[in-house]
């Protein structure tokens, strides 16, 4: 896939899954748009907005565990550090069809994880002080 092919898919932020953000495909006939891309991202839209009006949310704040957070925290450094490594690497001049493969797999190994995070409610029920 190329930049473009993601760029076609993803314009406009209607065009994504309410849930996860990723595309969703274009709609075909007449009817209501879709709004998920798959019935558990319905549910985990369902359930999030479950607990977010039990515990009286605004509906631009969200709870997620520090362990959910400090995981994707550590994934986005990881990648970080993999993109300065790439950077710094690709500024070295002669670069062989093998240096690059190095790179890019590095960086991909990285990125990887955060492409697939999925972020969802938890399974602990929700406790009242
Ligand atoms: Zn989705």
């Amino acid at each position: 896939m190329t930049k473009s092919d993601v760029g076609v898919e993803v314009q406009g932020k209607d065009s994504r899954c309410r849930w996860c953000r990723h595309a969703l495909p274009p709609k075909d006939g007449p009817g209501r748009r879709k709004e998920f891309c798959s019935q558990r991202c319905r549910q985990w839209d369902w359930v999030s907005r479950q607990r977010a009006t039990e515990l009286e949310l605004a509906d631009n704040e969200l709870v997620m565990t520090r362990e959910e957070l400090d995981s994707l925290k550590d994934q986005i450094y990881v990648l970080h550090c993999a993109l300065a490594d790439a950077r710094n690497d690709l500024s070295k001049p002669r670069h062989t069809k093998d240096s690059i493969r190095e790179i890019l797999d590095w960086v991909m190994d990285a990125a990887e994880p955060v492409a697939s995070a999925s972020l969802s409610p938890s399974a602990h029920s929700v406790t009242r002080p």
